[in-house]
């Protein structure tokens, strides 16, 4: 823990991709009370602060100060006086262009204590993410950090760039695009061949990364046919001209590819680690959200005759973590569970019960309540017979009454949570969907796809934005897309996270 006497920590996150930040920068942002943040920090390490953070947008850019520095020194000598613990985000790291220096000063001048936090500078991830050596054996004695200075408050401290033409290593040129022509006239000046190995990496550890590999002498025209955006640096060396097979980054078979899951944000962390894995951008726009919700008497009458049960029927994965942790408050011993035979709609449902070694004898081809309900005629088991249904609050009618009216099943029906429908408008990445859209949605229920419906209004996109298509988890969610005139581009074969991302990765691969 962190004394509670003020204390500015001024934090190195790397260039974008929140993987690249260091253990101590995470530590700080869950803790921190302040969070002082511009234009080129990733939105998501500011969804690490708590509920309770202030957070201010200083806004600086390049060309754009919506803060003076001397401002921002005022905020953070002020938070910190106020013991607060404040956290100052700096692209990369805190000390290679990041005016971190000037900020220190302010903090020294007024007593507060502070913290610097390194973080890996975009000229090393941008090289390392778009499979560029900065040195290689013979090719690459120094490596420099230089600025093109597209401040324009700036321009008195610019550099002679035809004295780099001859270092023999390589140079890294920050802040350069707007002057790019300018820098590589000069490097020509100085003797630097034409062909000369040259190199931009934009928006670099993003999955909009993009990289132009090219000769110095056509950099210029290159880089303006591409369209390459600033952020980038750029890159000249005879080592920057060694190429591999593969881009373990771009080749990714979901990179760049932008895709919406419309999980409650806690289910959501495996599907959204996987697909960035993959290389996508993941967008969150929760539509359901699931609450356990447990009727404490029923609860404890089903635990006490659990054993007189034949069969127990999950229709979903939620139920089924629900019931057995339900289960262990009651019973310290998987053999209280006793010898009911198990039925799941679903793989990952019946996962859960294999963790414990537990049988799942039933899990129909499609994965439909409805199915399984067929299924579970087939067997003929049902005949007078004790069954327990383990739901949430939607879609258990037609199950039940099948098991009823054409199994003669005695049925107890458990509901275990609720799906409740999100509001759509306090999604953080709204905003980013109706502007740019996205490749794919991915609807996991029929409640997703009714929630969306339901909430149309708030979800359309912008003219230029990407329309995106409809992905879903099985069925019974085609279903309800259908019936309401959604198409739907590919259904999994399972209602599981890797089938679903299979369906993406042959949609989608390059
Ligand atoms: N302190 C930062 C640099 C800030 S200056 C660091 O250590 O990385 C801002 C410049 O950094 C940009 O103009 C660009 O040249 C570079 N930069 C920052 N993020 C980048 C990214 N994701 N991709 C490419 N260049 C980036």
């Amino acid at each position: 823990m962190i004394s509670k006497k003020g204390k500015v920590f001024l934090v190195g996150v790397g260039p974008g991709d929140p993987n690249l930040a260091t253990l101590r920068t995470r530590e700080i942002i869950l803790q921190c009370d302040v969070l002082v943040y511009d234009h080129l920090i990733n939105p998501e390490f500011r969804r690490w602060a708590s509920a309770e953070c202030e957070q201010i947008d200083v806004g600086r850019s390049p060309c754009r100060r919506t803060v003076a520095q001397d401002d921002i020194g005022k905020i953070l000598v002020s938070k910190a006086s106020d013991k607060q613990i404040v956290v100052r985000l700096k692209s990369g790291d805190p000390f290679v262009f990041g005016r971190c220096a000037e900020e220190i000063s302010v903090l020294d001048d007024a007593g507060i204590d502070y913290e610097i936090i390194p973080g890996v500078t975009a000229a090393l991830a941008c090289a390392a993410y778009a499979g560029i050596p900065l040195s290689h054996g013979d090719n690459g004695s120094s490596i420099s950090f230089l600025t093109g200075h597209e401040d324009v408050t700036n321009e008195s401290l610019r550099i002679d760039f035809a004295k780099f033409a001859d270092t023999g290593g390589t140079l890294c040129i920050y802040m350069g695009m707007s002057k790019i022509e300018e820098i590589v006239t000069s490097l020509l000046r100085g003797g630097m061949p034409q062909d000369k190995p040259a190199a931009i990496v934009s928006n670099g550890t993003l999955p909009i990364q993009r990289h132009l590999r090219c000769n110095l002498g056509d950099i210029v025209q290159m880089s303006q046919s591409s369209d390459l955006k600033s952020p980038a640096i750029i890159f000249v060396g005879n080592a920057v001209g060694l190429s591999f097979r593969k881009s373990w980054f771009e080749d990714r078979p979901l990179y760049g590819r932008r895709i919406v899951v419309t999980r409650s944000t806690s289910q959501n962390s495996k599907m959204k680690s996987k697909l960035e894995e993959l290389g996508a951008k993941v967008l969150e726009l929760p539509l359901i959200e699931i609450l356990p919700t447990e009727d404490r008497t029923l609860v404890a009458e089903v635990f006490t005759g659990i054993a007189t049960y034949e069969w127990v029927v999950f229709t979903s994965a939620n139920g089924a973590r629900e019931f057995m942790r339900l289960f262990f408050l009651a019973y310290e011993d998987i053999r209280s569970f006793g010898p009911m035979r198990i039925a799941c709609v679903g793989e990952a449902t019946a996962a859960i019960f294999r963790a414990y070694n537990l049988e799942v004898e039933l899990i129909p081809k499609v994965s439909t309540a409805e199915n399984l309900a067929q299924e579970l005629v087939a067997t003929d088991s049902l005949d007078s017979a004790n069954i327990l249904v383990i739901t949430g609050n939607r879609n258990r009618e037609v199950l039940v009454s099948m098991l009823e009216t054409v199994g003669h099943a005695i049925v107890d029906v458990l509901p275990l949570y609720d799906t409740d429908f999100c509001d759509i408008s306090k999604a953080e990445d709204l905003e980013d969907f109706r502007n740019k859209g996205a490749d794919a949605i991915i609807f996991t229920s029929s409640s997703t796809a009714l929630s969306y419906i339901e909430q149309e209004d708030d979800l359309i996109l912008k003219k230029t934005a990407q329309t995106p298509v409809f992905f879903s988890f099985g069925p019974e969610t085609s279903k309800t897309l259908k019936e309401n005139n959604l198409a739907v581009a590919a259904e999994s074969d399972q209602p599981s996270m890797d089938s679903i991302i299979k369906a993406l990765i042959s949609r989608f691969r390059k």
